[in-house]
């Protein structure tokens, strides 16, 4: 956009049970505005203002400055002048001035992460004209040398010139604190305000190099600009990354007149919530200063006290306070105003009920007039966000569905990982900031390799990177720690599969494996030292942090249950075990999408025979290592179709390149040689063999199959013999045998025919049979464009949009880490498409791939066991892609419950 040409309103007015706008328009007013309109329509006391859309915020950071107050100028004149009428007061007079607040306010709330500034338009003659109105000296002045303090900061860049620094006002306040041998702000005589408001005005000439602007228009819109670019601030910035949230929805700026809760003891300030936002209880709470302004709450400037009496006993009860003492030196506001306390009791109940949901609200007492300042819908644990929709659902607020929309699928998997006590975490020293792959918390000791995981009771496995040879040893530890890798990285993989805390990719970490030492800046962690990883916000932290078990509430069963009411695909799990597979079945999965043969492979005992298979010269000789191999498949698979009894239980064939099994370290090497009565040369010769230029794109998948039948043969026989021997003891197996990496349908046709034979020979030689299915993964490009012709043959499609998305991106998952951070800082890439499924690229593939297969086939089963099964927005892809079920990790097994339940009633809407 490079002209103004649209006439369309740029500020939106709202005040006096009158507003232009509505809780609707948050896109455009942001949340601040779009709910301070709505509760002025409703006839909540809101101080009347204005809110400057969040299209002007674009419209400045492409025009400028200048432009864009030439655009708003009279829209906002005529705006002030409205507020001047129902305050009775005027912006710029010297006698009677009115007093506005700046506030930013995104279209989602950032708490905190912009900017804010209060008491704006005060100058050297209108605070004489505010003392003289409101009588009131000491406010008068606090207010002025608050307003410069925030201006200074905010619009002035007046702010800790090193990070050694503290601010320079809280310095020159703290200065004269000790000057006068007292603690707090409210303790300032009126003279010691005017001082105040002198040496700040002082320090802001020194270091910008200008006078402090007395003019109440430049300073509005000093401001006004100001928090346009707080939204490009580094915190915001900082957040909107956390989140997702794009850089161009831009934040309105919403002027308000100042209501003043610094007036002395008949005023104050406070925050609440409906509920409570840690718990869910539907308990009303929050705190509450006298004679304080705004932030002075949230800052912690002063403790504040409970508004609650019931607030009041529990806090005096954890601070071992008397009640007696409590009562008489921390009242509650319900004790000190009871009628501010009903009135603003009867508003919180009011703003439940207008939203149907918990609200987190602002409010201003101004000598004995109670105003509310904000409301929104309040954040929460992931506890209280199932137990609220619960409740609401109960007290017949909302209804099924809208419970079910309420749940933030991500948010559920706080519940179901060990968390650290969050007293203990406000007190723990991070030291570097990773990704946070797989939630949790998990507190040990450094262990740099992963044959040593049990070196200690609790260990962090502290790796570059991990391999599918350190399994073992990131099963023992108690949470994984990688300097390199993504989301889908092994470590992360494998980690969430395990329910196991991990944080990967910090980059910030140097790992020194000579000398087993971790340094990070210029500290420096040996083996054995204890430190903490919080998989749900990628924080690692010095030393040891407690930790709490969590407690499943009745609620989560309840929104689990609700979930199969609406929701059409299945969730499947993946699962290499009957642990995990159990662990699964508990949160619902319906069956197992995806089982990975090779993990079984790499345990002690079984990883020998593995390797003479691979290093065997003769089909013999693989045959010899194959038949060693098949009991133990077999018990495996017993044990994993026990486990999920009557569910159909998806196995993939043999995948990975053989290489990935080899032993590369000498002493392994040599070990093997050993068993194998064969030369350590020719076991380094075969190891050479195998190393391939690009293993991803090299031997595996049904690749092995093909050119090595008896693997399949041998797999096919574990899997069928396992089934039937379930059969015997009444327990009833449905196993699926799917064939990886196919590329063409001869791939798929050579491997079924293999199945087929060894599945009607093993019935043959029991004399019994079982049901089983053959289909097959589509992850090559090519597979999805030849779905018809593969569907003709195959029992079910499963989409492996791990691969998939490598192949059609061309970017290999193990040395993606090197651009794709850059990628998605520049924005080149708005999400990690091995964590989110990229749904107009690859997602036309799995669409294609989908359609294609069911024109051969119409009822051909179709599912996904990518990494993508879990993660909400790609499960509702796959809902509206018709596929028939989701596959993912167990613990993410209620994530994708509640998401396809969310697909589902989206799509009734
Ligand atoms: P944030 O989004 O960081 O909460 P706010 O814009 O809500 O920032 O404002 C910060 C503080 O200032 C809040 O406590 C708010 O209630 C208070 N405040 C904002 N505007 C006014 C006003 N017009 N009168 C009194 N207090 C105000
Ligand atoms: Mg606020
Ligand atoms: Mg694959």
């Amino acid at each position: 956009m490079d002209t103004i040409t649209e006439v369309k309103a740029r500020v939106y007015k709202f005040g006096n049970k009158k507003a232009d706008g509505n809780s609707e328009m948050k896109n455009l007013l942001g949340g601040k505005g779009a709910n301070l309109a709505e509760m002025s329509a409703i006839g909540i006391p809101v101080p009347p203002g204005f809110t400057i859309t969040t299209e002007v915020c674009t419209e400045y950071n492409s025009l400028g400055r200048e432009n864009v107050i030439e655009a708003i100028k009279e829209e906002v004149e005529e705006s002030i002048e409205a507020i001047e009428k129902v305050m009775g007061t005027t912006f710029g007079d010297k006698e009677n001035p009115l007093l506005i607040s700046v506030r930013s306010g995104a279209r989602v709330s950032m708490p905190g992460m912009m900017d804010t500034v209060l008491n704006l338009g005060l100058n050297d003659e209108a605070v004489l004209g505010l003392v003289k109105r409101t009588n009131n000296e000491r406010f008068a002045w606090d207010s002025y040398r608050r307003f410069i303090q925030m201006y200074g900061g905010v619009v002035l860049g007046m702010k800790p010139q090193t990070k050694e620094d503290i601010d320079p006002f809280e310095e020159i306040m703290e200065h004269l604190k000790d000057k006068r041998g007292i603690q707090l702000d409210t303790e300032f005589t009126i003279q010691d305000l005017q001082d105040l408001v002198y040496d700040f005005k002082d320090a802001v000439k020194k270091q910008t190099g200008h006078d402090f602007p007395t003019d109440p228009w430049d300073q509005l819109w000093g401001a006004v600009m100001a928090v346009f670019d707080s939204w490009n601030g580094n915190r915001a910035i900082y957040y909107r990354k956390m989140n997702g949230y794009p850089a161009d929805w831009g934040t309105a700026v919403n002027v308000q007149a100042m209501v003043y809760g610094n007036m002395g003891l008949n005023s104050g300030t406070g925050v609440c919530f409906t509920r409570d936002a840690g718990t869910g209880e539907n308990v009303f709470n929050g705190e509450y200063l006298i004679d304080a302004q705004g932030e002075d709450v949230v800052a912690g400037v002063r403790t504040p006290q409970q508004i609650t009496k019931l607030g009041s006993e529990r806090w005096a009860e954890l601070a071992k306070i008397e009640e007696a003492d409590r009562a008489e030196n921390y009242p509650s506001l319900e004790e000190l105003m009871p009628s501010i306390y009903a009135e603003l009791n009867d508003y919180q109940q009011t703003l439940e009920d207008h939203y149907s949901d918990m609200q987190d609200m602002e409010f201003t007492i101004q000598e004995g007039k109670l105003w509310i300042l904000q409301t929104r819908n309040g954040k929460r644990t992931g506890a209280a966000m199932v137990k609220i929709a619960i409740d609401q659902l109960k007290e017949g607020v909302i209804d099924e569905k809208e419970a079910l929309l309420r749940i933030e699928p991500n948010k559920l998997d706080e519940l179901l990982h060990p968390v650290f006590d969050t007293n203990a975490l406000q007190r723990a020293n991070v030291i570097a900031q990773g990704l946070p792959a797989s939630p949790g918390a998990a507190t040990g000791q450094i262990v740099f390799f992963a044959d040593e995981a049990d070196k200690y009771k609790n260990t962090i496995l502290t790796r570059i990177e991990t391999s599918p040879e350190d399994l073992e040893g990131m099963n023992i530890a108690k949470g994984i720690l990688t300097a390199r890798g993504g989301m889908t990285s092994h470590a992360a993989v494998v980690a969430r599969g395990m329910g196991k805390c991990c944080v990967s990719g910090a980059g910030a970490l140097k790992i020194d494996y000579k000398n087993r030492v971790l340094r990070v800046d210029d500290k420096e962690y040996h083996e054995g030292d204890w430190i903490s990883l919080n998989g749900s916000t990628g924080n690692i932290i010095e030393g040891k942090v407690a930790t709490m078990e969590p407690e499943l509430s009745g609620e989560f069963g309840e929104i689990m249950e609700l979930s199969n009411n609406y929701s059409t695909m299945q969730v499947r799990t993946n699962a290499d075990s009957p642990k995990d597979a159990k662990v699964a079945r508990s949160f619902g999965a319906q069956g197992i999408g995806l089982t990975r043969t090779e993990h079984m492979f790499f345990e002690v005992d079984r990883i020998k025979a593995m390797r003479e298979m691979i290093l065997a010269d003769t089909i013999k000789g693989r045959k010899h290592a194959l038949e060693d191999l098949l009991p133990m498949q077999r018990t495996d698979f017993e044990g994993i179709f026990e486990a999920m009894e009557g569910l159909p239980v998806t196995v993939r064939l043999l995948d990975p390149p053989l290489h990935e099994f080899v032993p590369h370290q000498l002493a392994t090497q040599k070990e093997l040689a050993e068993d194998m009565h064969i030369s350590l040369s020719a076991v380094k010769n075969k190891v050479a063999e195998l190393q391939e230029f690009n293993p991803m794109l090299g031997h595996r998948g049904c690749r092995l199959g093909n050119t090595y039948p008896e693997i399949t043969e041998m797999q096919t026989r574990a899997i069928i013999e396992a089934a039937l021997n379930l059969k015997e003891k009444g327990i009833i197996a449905k196993p699926e045998i799917m064939v990886p990496l196919i590329g063409t349908a001869n791939e798929f046709i050579e491997q079924k025919q293999i199945i087929k034979e060894t599945a009607d020979k093993v019935f043959e030689e029991r004399n019994d049979s079982v049901e089983y299915q053959i289909g097959t993964m589509i992850e090559i490009p090519r597979a999805a464009l030849m779905a018809d012709k593969i569907a003709e043959h195959a029992d079910f499609f499963s989409f492996g949009t791990n691969d998939l998305t490598q192949m059609a991106f061309g970017y290999s998952r193990d040395d993606a880490g090197k651009f794709l951070a850059v990628y998605l800082e520049k924005g080149i890439l708005t999400h990690d498409p091995f964590e989110v499924l990229d749904q107009e690229g690859v997602g036309q593939l799995v669409k294609m791939g989908t359609e294609r297969g069911r024109v051969s086939k119409p009822n051909l089963k179709v599912g996904i066991c990518g990494e993508h099964g879990g993660e909400p927005s790609s499960v509702e892809f796959c809902h509206n892609t018709n596929m028939n079920y989701v596959s993912c990790s167990p613990f993410r097994v209620p994530i994708a419950r509640i998401a396809a339940a969310q697909a589902a009633i989206k799509s009734l809407n």
